[in-house]
């Protein structure tokens, strides 16, 4: 597209103000970016998101912290930009931006689950692995890609992925001038499109794989200045959200791409990980409750009759748990000798517990061989021998 001599004086006024006063993005615009995208998927709640040119990660980085997302996969072409992250992830560092589970999500696994995989391979290569996304990314992707990749590009991302939604940013060139940048603003830009380019591939690439696009940006520039966002973003939905998958899934079986790091995250949906955690749950209660009477015991040395002890102190404790139920007598704990009998029905109706299971069924099977019960099964026995002695 030539440029007109009224633009090129435009252009070099709009140079000289870029050089008196440069442009400066609060927060920069990288960041300005991400936060973008986390807004959409705080909005479209997407499960599994894929980030094509994901470079160091960070985009994926911040996206493993949305609940949503069970499933997260960065592309990139190049290892090695991958590389520095990918060592980081396994050298286990206390970097800020690591993809692999830290200690904390072993100690506290989350409800949901969540896988992170990162590829090697190029946008313009068809992998089954990225059939069945609810959202593709492809930030500051495009203009880097050779003109036979861009060919392929909405061949691979919108024909073949076809996901629910694609966000694509590139930078506008009509806002280079006020950046002071003569040609591209990156070394390794291929090309950069101005408002019309983009606009125009967007909405030719949209209407021929049954998409929609709105258009939007990021930086916006000083007043008087209509040159458009300095980041251009377009925001693709398919028109038809029903799955076309499996067809694809037979025509394409070869892998294109070299998985790099994978790491599947602790999740309570793990029925390992839940039965830990019930257990855990189980015993704290247990061991609270067996307290709480024992300190009531402590608290209240008059000699009590046996048979009215339980109920006293029971009731005692009840005060520390008003959401334990009063008046239901076949739920109260008592003591026998040095054990103290905390039927599991009243365990099951503490919140945490509660939540964890579901049903009281599944609280007896996660818990049987790992807690000692009575010998009906009905109560989780705590041993207070100890405390007993203490006293
Ligand atoms: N999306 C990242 C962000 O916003 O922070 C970084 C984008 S970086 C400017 C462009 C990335 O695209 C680079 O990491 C580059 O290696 C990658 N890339 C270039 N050509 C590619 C291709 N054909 N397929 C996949 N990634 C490619």
């Amino acid at each position: 597209m030539e440029k007109q001599p009224s633009t090129l004086i435009m252009d070099v006024k709009l140079q000289k103000d870029a050089l008196a006063r440069p442009i400066k993005f609060t927060p920069p615009l990288y960041k300005q970016r991400y936060q973008f995208i986390i807004q959409l998927v705080s909005k479209h709640k997407p499960k599994k998101v894929a980030d094509l040119g994901c470079a160091d990660c960070r985009l994926l980085w911040m996206l493993k912290f949305c609940n949503c997302i069970e499933v997260l996969v960065g592309l990139d072409i190049s290892e090695e930009v991958m590389k520095e992250k990918i060592s980081v992830l396994f050298n286990f560092s206390a970097s800020r931006y690591t993809l692999s589970p830290l200690p904390g999500d072993y100690l506290q696994p989350s409800e949901r689950a969540l896988t992170v995989t990162l590829h090697q391979g190029s946008v313009a290569h068809k992998d089954p692995c990225m059939l069945g996304f609810d959202m593709v990314t492809c930030i500051e992707l495009i203009e880097h890609l050779e003109a036979k990749e861009l060919e392929k590009f909405p061949e691979v991302v919108f024909g073949f992925m076809s996901p629910a939604m694609i966000i694509i940013s590139t930078p506008n060139s009509e806002f280079n001038p006020l950046l002071s940048v003569t040609l591209f603003r990156h070394p390794d830009h291929k090309f950069e499109w101005n408002r019309a380019q983009f606009q125009n591939w967007a909405l030719d690439t949209a209407a021929h794989y049954g998409y929609r696009v709105e258009f939007t940006g990021l930086g916006v520039p000083p007043p008087g200045k209509d040159v458009g966002f300095c980041t251009q973003i377009g925001v693709f939905v398919r028109n038809d959200l029903k799955n076309r998958e499996p067809d694809k899934f037979e025509k394409c079986r070869e892998h294109a791409y070299k998985t790099v790091f994978k790491a599947v995250y602790p999740s309570l949906k793990d029925e390992k990980y839940l039965q830990n955690a019930v257990v855990g749950e189980v015993f704290r209660t247990a061991q609270l409750i067996a307290r709480r009477i024992l300190d009531c015991k402590i608290s209240n040395p008059v000699e009590i009759e046996p048979s009215l002890q339980p109920q006293h102190c029971f009731l005692k404790y009840l005060e520390h748990f008003p959401l334990a139920e009063k008046d239901n007598r076949s739920m109260e704990p008592f003591i026998n000798g040095s054990t103290v009998s905390i039927p599991l029905e009243k365990i099951f109706s503490f919140p945490k517990v509660h939540h964890l299971c579901g049903t009281f069924e599944t609280l007896t099977k996660l818990i049987t061989g790992k807690v000692t019960l009575s010998k009906d099964g009905t109560a989780v026995l705590i041993d207070v021998e100890y405390e007993n002695e203490e006293n």
